[in-house]
């Protein structure tokens, strides 16, 4: 199903006349903000200069630092009084970064987002519990005027509550619900303790942070559910930038409002589609603040199929940010890849926190793990022998020697937003 078929399907030279044309509209645009003036000067470059999109490479890249080097409104184009709204990122990374919206670009995230709720098979039929926060945090609200859009029923929860979210699912028939993979997975635990099924609920949205296929087969289980990974960002608008279609075979990124490049994080040469590498988006229709050449920090790459769908390009899931990647003992590794191994062993429960330590000059990661309950037999001979299982798996996939402590079920955090699992502990020794 689409929601705009024409811009959604766009391929070839159409395609690339609409982006040329947009890019350097934007350019234009960022050409109003002391710091793009600044930028553009220096490389002595205007869009009149912008005559193919390979172009772009002469364009300096930005970072998030650029960003919040801005606190809090020297990244707008445009005076406040045109903008309509302000969100913040959540700021993982440091200082947040403030974003501004005129009420085009409001329009324009809407429009992405019921795109993506409609790919994915909603209807104004359907229920929608949106599940993540509301508020600075882009997620509540932007996939609530989405859902609104298509003429969905919302029922705005945001986080927390859990009981009553899951009473709600029951209660009010809710078809689909949005939430962080975290979230989602803590929800059918709860639910399962409560003994409840949700047999209405169809699908479901994840997103906002890293998860991987055998947490999506988790979660899945657990609910009923079909579930589809959605991506995006405060500085491009919010939630909604990517997202799995029907095919779940990648994300599509939408190519009339979003202009993509993979670069090599270190050498910031440009990676052609297959290769993984730092995700770097300009956008292409936006206002109060235009981007030029984002660099994101996410790790992904452009995948090389066309999607069935007829739909255009489609990134990878993401792995996660160049700076959560952990180099131990020489190897890399995300936190992600160890969620998938821990997530395929069946007696390893849904929570897990991983501990970075110094000791005698050498990295040493160590996984707390839980047990799911119908395997904690309180026998020392079982649990050595899950805890064996768990290393030998590890090692197998990431190639890591690990320390691995078992611990019972409901011991280790739960998160209703984004999950902090990762804790680094080098600097403290
Ligand atoms: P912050 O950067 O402060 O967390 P945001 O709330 O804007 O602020 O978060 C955007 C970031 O969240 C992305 O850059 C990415 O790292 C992560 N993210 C969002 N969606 C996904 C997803 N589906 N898979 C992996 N990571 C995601
Ligand atoms: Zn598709």
């Amino acid at each position: 199903m689409f929601w705009n078929k024409e811009m959604e399907t766009l391929k070839g030279d159409d395609l690339q006349v609409l982006q040329l044309r947009r890019l350097k509209a934007t350019i234009r645009q960022a050409g109003k903000v002391p710091f793009y003036t600044k930028q553009l000067k220096n490389v002595g470059l205007s869009a009149d200069d912008i005559n193919t999109l390979d172009d772009i490479e002469k364009i300096p890249f930005t970072t998030k630092k650029d960003l919040q080097g801005g606190y809090p409104f020297g990244s707008l184009a445009v005076p406040l009084r045109d903008v309509v709204r302000i969100h913040t990122t959540s700021g993982t990374t440091g200082k947040p970064t403030v974003v501004g919206y005129t009420q085009g670009d409001l329009d324009n995230w809407t429009e992405l987002v019921a795109r993506n709720l409609t790919m994915v098979g909603l209807t104004r039929d359907d229920i929608f519990q949106n599940a993540l926060g509301y508020g600075l945090f882009t997620g509540g609200l932007g996939f609530h005027y989405g859902a609104e859009k298509i003429g969905m029923t919302v029922i705005p929860s945001s986080t927390g509550n859990t009981i009553r979210q899951i009473e709600m699912i029951d209660d009010f028939g809710v078809t689909a619900m949005n939430a962080t993979p975290s979230y989602g997975m803590h929800l059918a635990e709860m639910a399962a303790e409560m003994g409840r099924t949700l047999p209405t609920l169809k699908t479901c949205v994840f997103g906002a942070e890293p998860w991987s296929e055998n947490t999506r087969k988790r979660i899945e289980e657990m609910l009923g559910v079909r579930s589809f990974d959605s991506y995006g960002m405060s500085e491009m608008y919010g939630p909604g930038a990517a997202f799995e279609c029907e095919e779940r075979s990648g994300l599509h990124i939408w190519h009339d409002m979003f202009f993509v490049e993979i670069i090599d994080p270190d050498t910031e040469e440009r990676l052609g589609p297959g290769e993984p590498g730092e995700l770097v988006i300009t956008p292409l229709v936006k206002e109060a603040m235009p981007l030029l050449r984002y660099r994101t920090g996410d790790i992904t790459m452009i995948l090389e199929e066309e999607c069935s769908c007829g739909r255009g390009a489609q990134l990878d899931r993401i792995t996660g940010r160049v700076d959560d990647m952990m180099v131990i003992r020489g190897i890399n590794v995300f936190p992600s890849q160890i969620e998938h191994v821990l997530k395929g062993i069946p007696e390893v429960g849904d929570a897990f926190m991983v501990y970075i330590d110094r000791v005698n000059y050498l990295d040493e990661l160590t996984i707390e793990a839980e047990i799911r309950p119908e395997f904690f037999s309180g026998e020392l001979r079982d649990l050595a022998l899950i805890q064996k299982k768990i290393i030998k798996t590890l090692k197998d996939v990431l190639s890591l020697r690990t320390n691995v402590r078992l611990v019972e079920h409901g011991s280790l955090p739960r998160f209703e937003g984004k999950a902090k699992r990762v804790i680094d502990r080098r600097e403290e020794c």
